[in-house]
């Protein structure tokens, strides 16, 4: 037996509960792992309070990323006790996924545990975390160099937002982060932003231009956001498109593109293949300090993961949540 995170929907409605399931209700796949810490992103609060069609089957169990140790496994490339690591793939949307204590994955969806931190510390960064790293990554690709000038990350007291600002003020870039919470501008501070703007300034419809000011951005938001930083990006800039937190639509013109050669590179951590997520989590043990990792995050047990769920939807969740899912 071992305790899950089951989200039903039937006639009776949409649901998300602890269940006691029996091991032989575990999904095809050729490594079973014993799971440590899973995690609470945006994703998983929407799959869990219903709020978006994130599951695409039910009975789901949710949790889109785990960390643990393997327990069995007829993949080539994995051993019983092996630490390892999974974010993505569709796990947690059509098939179980890590806020249970046992799962079974391909085990070409696996990475090894990274070194640089233990399976708590990787949840805490969790595919939120990766993500910004994907972002950072995509900036450097392009040829953004911390002299060019400010990168703007938006929604930056979540979860992509926070690792991000305080990876990019690690390698050198001026960062300003924009937020809602005016509140946690100390908190932006410490992660190592140099200025915090209010949200409000770029949610609103726009012009086609703006004033020149991003060398680059990391979007996490979406919608009016995104068309204004776009319009507000510098000649050459780079804008790095990962999150839909303030909607999924994109209502922009083409001027920065043709006028100003503004880049917009999406970002896609679900299914990025293997070497750019290895090469990802290399670059968070290099770049991320533990020390800010351990400031944006909070842990909670199983059991309260549906409440928090509801919060982060709201917005009221700062930075990251780490699941222990054997509490
Ligand atoms: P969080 O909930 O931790 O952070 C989202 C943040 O967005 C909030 O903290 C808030 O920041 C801001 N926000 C919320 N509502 C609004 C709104 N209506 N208008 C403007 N800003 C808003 O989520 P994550 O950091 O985990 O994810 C952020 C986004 O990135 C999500 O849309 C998620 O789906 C997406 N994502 C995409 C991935 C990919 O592969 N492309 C992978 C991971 C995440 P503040 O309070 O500072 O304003």
């Amino acid at each position: 037996m071992f305790k899950a995170l089951l989200i039903d929907k039937d006639a009776a409605g949409y649901r998300a509960g602890i269940a006691e399931l029996e091991d032989d209700r575990l999904p095809e796949g050729d490594v079973t792992v014993r799971v440590a810490y899973s995690t609470l992103n945006y994703k998983d609060g929407l799959a869990i309070t219903g709020k978006g069609p994130v599951v695409r089957s039910f009975p789901m169990v949710p949790g889109i990323d785990l960390a643990g140790t393997v327990e069995a496994s007829s993949h080539p490339g994995f051993k019983a006790g092996d630490a390892v690591l999974l974010n993505g793939w569709g796990v947690g949307e059509v098939h179980w996924g890590g806020l249970a204590q046992r799962a079974r994955l391909k085990g070409d969806w696996l990475v090894p545990l990274p070194a640089a931190f233990t399976p708590a510390q990787a949840m805490a960064i969790g595919t939120a975390g990766y993500t910004a790293m994907l972002c950072v990554l995509a900036l450097e690709k392009h040829g953004v160099t911390p002299d060019q000038g400010e990168i703007l990350v938006t929604g930056a007291a979540g979860g992509v937002g926070s690792v991000a600002v305080a990876v990019l003020a690690k390698l050198g870039y001026r960062v300003v982060a924009s937020t809602g919470r005016v509140e946690e501008g100390d908190y932006l501070k410490e992660l190592g932003a140099v200025e915090v703007i209010d949200r409000a300034t770029l949610s609103a419809p726009g012009k086609p231009l703006a004033r020149e000011r991003w060398a680059g951005a990391v979007d996490t938001v979406g919608s009016h956001t995104l068309a204004n930083v776009c319009a507000s990006t510098r000649y050459r800039g780079v804008v790095t498109a990962c999150g839909l937190a303030q909607g999924m639509d994109l209502p922009a013109s083409v001027a920065p593109f043709i006028l100003r050669g503004v880049t917009l590179a999406g970002i896609d951590s679900v299914y990025c293949p293997v070497p750019e997520r290895l090469a990802a989590w290399q670059r968070l043990g290099r770049d991320l300090e533990v020390t800010k990792l351990a400031r944006m995050t909070c842990e909670i047990g199983l059991s309260e993961a549906v409440a928090k769920a509801g919060e982060l939807i709201a917005g009221r969740v700062r930075g990251r949540v780490v699941v222990d899912v054997n509490r």
